[in-house]
């Protein structure tokens, strides 16, 4: 049975910056948790940040380009933690190889997660159109990506 990556903090697990999770009820998730499909990953603990941590953005560009080193992830307070955040990409890449995924549901707008939107990098609440380091990696490795209000569509993509 296909196997779905998962951001771990859609599935409650307490790992976001603020130290808190973001639990999605679904009867879809339900479904697939007790059907055994979900490997769920924080990418930015998983490349050694701490929870709770600085909220961080995209300087500019997306993903992409801070893969490229073309931009930055930047917290609120100054500090640039890219390469945290592309070793927690690189982590979920290898996961999800591991584990033969050709499916991810990551969180909408994350400067990780974030697939087609993401915040804009002024700290505003503003997005900006591209994809986050996780999603940007998953995605040029032909991993389709989908956020948690497109369960539907993915249901119906999967064998
Ligand atoms: Fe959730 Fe992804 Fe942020 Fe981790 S990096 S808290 S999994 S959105």
């Amino acid at each position: 049975m296909e196997k779905i990556l998962i951001s771990a903090c859609l599935l409650g697990n307490p790992v976001r910056y603020d130290g808190k999770g973001k639990l999605i009820e679904h009867p879809l998730i339900q479904q697939w948790q007790e059907e055994g499909r979900l490997v769920s990953i924080c990418p930015e603990v998983a490349g050694g940040l701490p929870t709770p941590r600085p909220a961080a953005e995209i300087n500019q560009l997306d993903g992409n380009a801070v893969l490229a080193k073309d931009a930055l992830v930047i917290t609120n307070d100054h500090q640039d933690v890219s390469q945290p955040f592309i070793e927690g990409a690189e982590i979920a890449l290898r996961l999800a190889k591991q584990h033969n995924i050709e499916f991810a549901i990551l969180m909408a707008n994350s400067p990780s997660c974030g697939s087609g939107e993401i915040y804009d990098g002024t700290f505003s609440g503003q997005k900006k159109i591209g994809d986050g380091v996780t999603a940007a990696l998953l995605k040029r490795n032909g991993v389709r990506v989908f956020d948690q209000f497109q369960l539907d569509e993915l249901a119906v993509k999967l064998n």
